[in-house]
């Protein structure tokens, strides 16, 4: 709490609000169901602050440890006179809140406080979010390790695959990861033949067949002492029965790519120049335009957060960073493969990888 208002005093902004999404975990350890229910954390730059949540939501707030005073609110109530209060004058004022706040929040706090200055919360507390502590990246290493352990399961042949829906082999690889210490599966995405060329493929009543590559993007939220918890993201392609020229050399070039990649995370270079490694490689063997989407993304309390490792992103990366690194190749309508491990960078500057599960083409025969 004291970096975040030490971060709101460079920005001027006089009051955080916290409502729905990772920042009102990430700072005070409780997780707002996404309720219509108002939860809004009031976080004023000087004085106390204050969790107004709904009252029968209250008991689910465990100890403040001091660290914020709670204001239930009962339905015969109206929250935002409430908020509104504890704002006090915000004439002139300059307010942050929760990129996730549902929009009927904001417009209503707008409407009440017509002389402020609204920003968005993450750019208070995105910058400290991304740069992990000690417990973070311990947290961040199980959940990885946990994954890990779910992809040797799938690399060992372990999900039977060829006559299977990719619905089945989806909802198996959940079950592992729930198995494996996770409190949440928040994908499992497979997909199959044509459908492998769709990076965020629904999985569905396709069939899986033989001869085809099979991409499995999964992760869940683990949490090691009862605290929100913190997110896993592995890729790994499969092919059922052996690859075809064509697919074993497109899988060379992607492993190559991601593998530069991860080496070229380290310390002093930009988010950027990461992207651009693996992009490299991939456009000189003539691919580029079949590897539609960024390198990485940050990940930690939230799955997708900063840092991300897309072209023009000239954030200079730091020891603490967490990200994943994950080129992809797509053959529109045939097949396609994606390799995606986290990766930290850690305090000496070098990059960590958090996934060390088989890197090759692993041949699934059943
Ligand atoms: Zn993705
Ligand atoms: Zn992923
Ligand atoms: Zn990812």
């Amino acid at each position: 709490m004291d970096r975040v208002r030490g971060r709101m005093s460079e920005l001027g902004v006089d009051t955080l609000l916290l409502s729905h999404g990772a920042d009102l975990p990430w700072l005070t350890g409780y997780r707002a169901m996404p309720l219509e229910r108002l939860t809004l954390l009031v976080l004023p730059l000087t004085g106390d602050p204050v969790l107004v949540v709904p009252g029968l939501e209250a008991p689910r707030v465990a100890a403040t440890d001091g660290l914020f005073a709670l204001r239930p609110w009962s339905d015969a109530e109206d929250p935002i006179d409430l908020v509104v209060d504890l704002i006090g004058d915000a004439h002139g004022s300059r307010l942050a809140i929760s990129d996730r706040a549902w929009a009927t929040t904001l417009l209503a706090l707008q409407r009440r406080l017509p002389g402020a200055e609204w920003i968005e919360a993450s750019g208070v507390t995105s910058p400290i979010r991304a740069v992990k502590d000690a417990d973070e990246l311990a947290a961040l290493r199980a959940a990885g390790a946990a994954a890990d352990r779910v992809a040797a399961v799938l690399q060992s042949g372990g999900i039977p695959m060829i006559g299977r829906t990719e619905a089945e082999v989806s909802a198996r690889l959940g079950a592992l990861l729930v198995e494996e210490g996770h409190s949440a599966v928040n994908f499992a995405i497979v997909g199959s033949g044509p459908n492998a060329a769709s990076p965020h493929h629904e999985p569905g009543g396709r069939v899986i067949g033989r001869g085809e590559t099979v991409v499995c993007d999964f992760g869940g939220t683990l949490s090691l002492d009862g605290g929100p918890g913190y997110c896993s993201d592995i890729t790994r392609t499969v092919v059922t029965g052996a690859p075809s020229d064509e697919v074993a050399t497109c899988y060379a070039v992607l492993h190559e790519a991601q593998q530069a990649a991860v080496a070229a995370a380290v310390a002093g270079v930009t988010a950027a120049s990461v992207d651009r490694t693996a992009r490299d490689i991939i456009e000189a063997a003539g691919l580029g335009d079949r590897f539609v989407h960024r390198t990485g993304h940050g990940i930690g309390i939230e799955e997708h957060e900063d840092p991300y490792l897309v072209v023009g992103n000239e954030e200079v990366l730091v020891p603490g960073h967490a990200f994943s690194v994950e080129p992809g190749i797509y053959e529109p309508g045939r097949f396609g493969m994606r390799l995606e491990d986290i990766v930290v960078i850690d305090a000496h500057g070098a990059p960590e990888s958090l996934n060390r599960a088989d890197h090759q083409l692993v041949v699934i025969d059943a």
